[in-house]
Formats: structure tokens, C-alpha cells, sequence
């Protein structure tokens, strides 16, 4: 396993880490979530990267009964999703007990992405209770996970007030812009330098944009999840991917990535890209930047449930069907004003999918 410096934190992260969204997606019990951390922790993971918000706690319980007795071993990445400074701060309290530490390695500001909510977030007291725990020793170093806009992500790097910031980078979702007829990579020209240089620690969610690439089996285009891990990590400013694994199996085959001796040329990482591009037109990356929607149809989901529906087996598509009918707002709202289109990086022809949202499930 190759270790990587996060930033100018000191730690030493294995490039390969652990993401616990992976173990709700098979609905993973502590005992299979704690098999899984331990197998992970003896092949040289040494980072494990949860949030409060998962299971309300729960999932950070069930990592806690592998941290009680292997504390040593790991470094702990979680993060609150709670907007008001009490909660915010109860959330670290609980956090520390939940993980049976007396310290968290990092902690964050969880999915400060939304338009404004940075900006908030430091004045509302939120960032204060933050601070203030790493004074008083309950976390080391501090940071965000976002998926703002690359604007909002520079003023959150350039701030200078954090340790690490997670983001989400992989072969199909990234932030991008065309200039001149060609497809710019804001994220590589811009973000993840710009955190290198100000000594920001990066470590990457949703290398597999989010469980999909490589396990699109409308695609003909393969893409193995070590080719999709080293992608990721051979950008040089990126210290560690924590992807989600679902099973020992799963892990297994992702840490075969963190073997320095497997390396990607840059005619792969070409090739990689190529072969990325030709995924269907008709692909959603839940990256979000569509919203917001004039009608407040919350799109990503909507995207989400209608490919899981079609892709899905019987369990899968009756629990896309419940889901949808559990929105507020439904594909019906749809008035077709097309705003959502032009915002689109993928050009996806998101008022005719609403139509088909509502055709299947309404
Ligand atoms: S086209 Fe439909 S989904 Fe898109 S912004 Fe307009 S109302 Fe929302
Ligand atoms: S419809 Fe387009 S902009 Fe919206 S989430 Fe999907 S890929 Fe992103």
C-alpha cells in the first residue's frame, strides 16, 4: 500500500481508504461493517471516512467497534451535517463516543455545497463550534466535504481556515467547462491544484461517481475498479480515495489500487477518458448542478430512481417506486422550461426524463 502526506496535517494516509456509504447501500450490519473495517485496517488501509449522518450515528457506532481496540491503526475522517451550532457541537460529542475515541483525527463541516450555505456556516456559529473543539483537543484538524461550485470551492480553500477537504472526483463526474469546443476539467486545471498549494490535505469521495462507472450495464465500456482507483489517485494532488465498499470482496479488489507497483500511463489515463466520454447521452452523474429546478423537482434523485427502476432487479425497482412516491415534488411538476438543460454539463435532456419519471412511476 502506497501512503500519501494529507496536506500539512503530518498524517500519513494510505491512498486506498475506507467510505462507510458503501456499507448502507448493501445494508451492511455492524457485525459485517466491523468484519469489513478489520480486513481493511490488516491490508495497510489506515483511513476511514464516515459522517454522523449516516444511519444518525449508527454507522460511526458500528466503525467504533473496530476503533475501540484498534485505535492506533486509524485515522478518522467524520463530519456533522447539522446547521446550528448546539447541534453542531452535541454531533462532536456524540461522534467521540460513538467511535470510542477521545479524539477525532479530522472532523468536518458535512456537504457545504449549496449556494450561500458557506458563507453561513461561518457566521452562524457553526465553524466557531468547530474551532472550538479542536481547542479543546476533541478533534485535530478540521475541514469541509463539498460539492459547490468551483467559485464556492475556491473561496473555501483560499479562506484558509481548514485542514482537509473531501470532494468528489472520478472519471465521469467532474467539475467542467468547454472553452473553445474542448472539455476543461476545472477540477484537475484548478481545484484540487489550488488546495495542493494552499497545504489542504484532499481526499476523494465517490471515485466511482457514486457507485455507477464500471457497474453500468447499459454501457458496453468496462471500467474495472482498480483502473477507476488509479485514475483517481494518480492525479498527484489528490492524497487518498475513500470508496465504498459493500463487501471483503469489494475491498479486496480496490486495494489492489493502492499497490505502487501497478501504475497507469498516460496513454491509459487517455484511453480511460475515451472510453468514460462514451458513456451513454443518457447517463445522470448526480452531481446536481441542474439545481435548483424553478419547480423545486428535485432532479438528481428523480435521475437516480428512474435508472435504478430500468437497471434494477424486482427488489431494486419496488423500492425506487416507494421512494418516488415519497417525494414531495414529482416529475409531474415539470413545466418543461428547460433552465435545468443549459446548467447541465452533460447535456442531458432532463424535461424529457422527468416525462419518462412520470410515465413509469406516476
Ligand atoms: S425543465 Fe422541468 S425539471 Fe427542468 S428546471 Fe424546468 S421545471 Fe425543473
Ligand atoms: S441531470 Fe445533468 S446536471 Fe443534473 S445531476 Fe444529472 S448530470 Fe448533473
Amino acid at each position: 500500500m502506497e501512503y500519501r502526506l494529507l496536506g500539512n496535517t503530518g498524517l500519513r494516509v494510505s491512498v486506498i481508504g475506507i467510505g462507510s456509504l458503501g456499507f448502507s447501500r448493501v445494508r451492511a450490519t455492524p457485525e459485517k461493517v466491523e468484519k469489513i473495517v478489520n480486513r481493511a485496517l490488516d491490508l495497510g488501509v489506515n483511513i476511514i471516512d464516515t459522517a454522523y449522518a449516516y444511519g444518525e450515528g449508527e454507522m460511526e457506532k458500528a466503525i467504533g467497534r473496530v476503533t475501540k481496540s484498534r485505535r492506533k491503526e486509524c485515522i478518522i475522517l467524520t463530519r456533522s451535517h447539522l446547521r446550528s451550532p448546539e447541534e453542531f457541537a452535541q454531533t462532536i460529542n456524540e461522534s467521540l463516543q460513538n467511535l470510542n475515541t477521545e479524539i477525532i483525527d479530522i472532523y468536518q463541516m458535512h456537504d457545504v455545497t449549496r449556494p450561500g450555505q458557506f458563507e453561513r456556516l461561518m457566521s452562524n456559529g457553526v465553524f466557531h463550534e468547530l474551532k472550538k473543539a479542536q481547542k479543546a483537543g476533541k478533534v485535530k484538524f478540521i475541514g469541509i466535504s463539498t460539492h459547490a461550485s468551483p467559485e464556492d470551492m475556491k473561496k473555501i480553500i483560499n479562506c484558509g481556515e481548514f485542514d482537509v477537504i473531501t470532494v468528489s472526483y472520478n472519471l465521469i463526474n467532474y467539475q467542467r467547462q468547454t472553452i473553445d469546443g474542448e472539455d476543461i476539467s476545472i477540477t484537475e486545471r484548478e481545484t484540487l491544484p489550488l488546495a495542493k498549494k494552499r497545504g489542504l490535505g484532499v481526499t476523494i469521495m465517490k471515485p466511482f461517481g457514486g457507485g455507477i462507472l464500471a457497474k453500468n450495464p447499459l454501457s458496453e465500456v468496462k471500467i474495472s475498479p482498480i483502473q477507476a482507483l488509479k485514475f483517481v489517485i494518480s492525479n498527484p494532488c489528490v492524497d487518498t480515495a475513500t470508496p465504498g465498499v459493500g463487501s471483503i470482496a469489494e475491498l479486496e479488489e480496490d486495494v489492489k489500487a493502492g499497490d505502487p507497483h501497478i501504475l497507469l500511463s498516460r496513454e491509459d489515463i487517455a484511453r480511460l477518458r475515451e472510453d468514460a466520454k462514451r458513456w451513454g447521452p443518457d447517463f445522470c452523474r448526480n452531481c446536481g448542478y441542474c439545481l435548483p429546478c424553478s419547480e423545486d423537482i428535485p432532479i438528481p434523485q428523480i435521475m437516480r430512481l428512474l435508472m435504478d427502476y430500468k437497471l434494477g432487479e424486482k427488489g431494486k425497482k419496488n423500492r425506487a417506486k416507494k421512494a418516488y412516491i415519497d417525494l414531495k415534488v414529482k416529475a409531474s411538476a415539470c413545466t418543461e422550461c428547460k433552465k435545468c438543460e443549459e446548467k447541465c454539463p452533460y447535456h442531458l435532456s432532463i424535461s424529457r426524463k422527468m416525462k419518462e419519471a412520470q410515465r413509469i412511476f406516476e
